[in-house]
């Protein structure tokens, strides 16, 4: 039993922080279906479960719910009689339901009104919704969502009709999705247009520099579609939400979810939108079929979005993202303390997805690609890609069948450019392969250029040359630094170029890692406030992990952990949980 078409029906309540109401899933029997139906959930409390005959009444029916399992939640068993091919299940979330968070009026923007959002992928609907929580299964949806009132919700689907009195929202999703992207938002929010098919969700006080930095969201998707045919969604907004969202994005269909912590006022991170939007052909157009399969997501996702990139704002910013990711893969490899998980196919075996979770899928994959790229050319690379999105749209493949179309569809036409030892290579390999291409930045050249003349005493190039510098060179300047710059050098710095308090926060983040690197205390009270007002895991993390190195770090972490702990979203929580734990590795 399959299921094709979901209608939600769901009030939040914000005191207990629970969503309550009701699923139907409306299912498609095979001739092998039996008695039957599994479902996913987790933590969610069960009133009673319905069953029907399309077109004929509901009537209860026998359920058994298993208890949670850490990794995967608990079973939800529905006895399904002969024909019966609808299912409709009460229930209420818990307070605690991983793919939830709730925050209060302190942690928005605005800090007047509390605000919810949902983060399903990888396996965290089953949180929200009963349901097939596999993104080997697509379905359409229908929702209605009722909040309290002068609250607004939002959805990656159509809205319908919107009730602001009563608080009563409707929506419909006409493209199938798998269960990781059905999202839902509900907060102070408004929306500005950007352009007739794009625009802005956020809370009332973001909203406009939220559309001035992602004004060329209608640019990409226009370069995009040149390159890999026609966006296939109706609308592309993007929800600014608040800055405890724990990823930089999330590819909602039709609503990107984005981190505030990429408005920087001068579109230097807008490769978030690039990226969210890529994911608009690789992964919910086509879709891993497992997330043993995640490469598939995001790899590609990746390459596109570079291209879109280069695109749009050109070669010289797609460079510098490229190296920086290519720094970022080799650090974050070296933190995976599973093998496998340091290749495009770890093993997910009983295994919650997220804990295997990296960017080694991301970069990796996309260094995959770019190689294939750079052995068939450019031209040959992009009719397969669009090949590829065309004939597998709205479908989920796996790794072999992504594989396989690559052979007959490419490298065929190029027998002796690529043979199968460096494709296994590329798939198990546990670092980057010798013979992969690596990419460079004349921009990071110069920058190299003007650190090493700053080290030898010469003030006048990074006087001249840094105010001009764009945050990827000025994070790849404080990267580059030595761990060993005495306090005054680094009070240089910071006196001249105000490091320590700087609104942008990649640029925060690296600085804040070389002062825990050289003990530089006046930059630790802005490293506080950064690490209890931002949730996003990538920028947190590694800061957490640069503490606990040490005895007296390891103390501050705990200490500022304690205080930010209940700002983080679940999933930030779990990561840095391990950090924190008493006993866990001080390396
Ligand atoms: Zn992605």
């Amino acid at each position: 039993m399959v299921t094709r078409h979901l209608i939600l029906n769901l009030a939040a309540n914000f005191e207990t922080h629970q969503l309550s109401g009701s699923v139907e899933l409306h299912l498609e029997r095979g001739d092998t279906s039996g008695n039957e139906l599994v479902l996913d959930t987790r933590t969610i409390e069960i009133q009673r479960v319905e069953v029907a005959i399309d077109g004929h009444p509901f009537a209860p029916t026998a359920f058994r719910l298993d208890s949670d399992d850490p990794a995967f939640g608990g079973a939800l068993h529905v006895a399904m009689p002969t024909d019966a091919d609808r299912v409709r299940i009460h229930y209420t979330t818990s307070a605690t339901a991983k793919g939830l968070q709730w925050l209060t009026p302190a942690q928005t923007a605005g800090k007047s009104h509390p605000f919810m959002f949902t983060q399903a992928e990888p396996i965290q609907a089953r949180s929200f919704v009963p349901c097939q929580d596999t993104p080997g299964i697509r379905a359409t949806f229908d929702a209605t969502i009722t909040v309290p009132t002068g609250l607004v919700a939002v959805m990656g689907a159509e809205a319908k009709t919107s009730d602001r009195e009563r608080g009563v929202y409707t929506f419909h999703m006409p493209q199938p999705i798998p269960s990781y992207l059905i999202a839902l938002a509900i907060g102070d929010l408004t929306f500005k247009p950007m352009s007739g098919r794009t625009g802005i969700w956020a809370e009332p006080v973001t909203v406009d520099a939220a559309v001035a930095e992602f004004e060329d969201t209608e640019a990409m998707i226009v370069a995009t579609e040149a390159l890999y045919g026609p966006y296939r969604w109706g609308r592309y907004d993007i929800l600014v939400l608040p800055p405890s969202f724990p990823f930089g994005g999330m590819e909602n269909p039709r609503l990107t979810f984005a981190t505030p912590t990429v408005i920087t006022g001068d579109k230097s991170l807008v490769s978030l939108v690039a990226h969210e939007l890529a994911h608009s052909w690789s992964g919910n157009l086509v879709t891993n079929a497992t997330w043993g399969d995640f490469w598939l997501n995001e790899g590609f996702t990746v390459y596109l979005e570079r291209r879109i990139i280069e695109s749009v704002f050109g070669k010289r910013r797609a460079d510098m993202d490229a190296v920086i990711a290519l720094r970022d893969l080799v650090e974050a490899r070296a933190n995976i303390t599973v093998p496998r998980d340091r290749t495009l196919q770890p093993d997910l075996t009983g295994r919650d997805p997220d804990d295997a979770y990296s960017i080694v899928p991301y970069e990796q994959g996309a260094l995959f690609l770019t190689w294939i790229e750079s052995k068939v050319g450019r031209q040959a690379f992009d009719t397969f890609l669009r090949a590829w999105f065309d004939e597998h749209a709205f479908q989920s493949a796996t790794t072999a069948e992504c594989l396989s179309f690559l052979r007959r569809r490419l490298l065929e036409q190029y027998p002796d450019l690529v043979n199968d030892a460096e494709i296994d290579e590329w798939l198990h390999t546990e670092g980057i392969p010798s013979f992969a291409v690596l990419p460079s930045s004349d921009a990071f050249e110069r920058v190299a250029d003007v650190l090493r003349a700053w080290l030898g005493g010469d003030e006048q190039s990074l006087a001249t040359e840094a105010p001009a510098w764009t945050t990827q060179e000025w994070m790849h300047f404080i990267d580059a630094l030595p761990r060993n710059l005495s306090g005054a050098q680094m009070t240089e710095l910071d006196t001249r170029f105000n490091l320590t308090h700087s609104h942008n926060a990649e640029i925060a983040h690296v600085w804040f890692r070389l002062a825990i690197a050289t003990h530089y205390d006046a930059a630790f009270a802005a490293m506080e406030r950064y690490l209890t007002t931002i949730g996003r895991r990538k920028l947190i993390v590694p800061i957490y992990r640069d503490l606990v190195a040490t005895a007296p770090g390891r103390a501050m972490a705990v200490r500022i952990y304690a205080l930010a702990r209940a700002a983080y979203h679940p999933l930030a929580q779990a990561t840095i949980d391990l950090l924190i734990a008493p006993g866990s590795a001080t390396s």
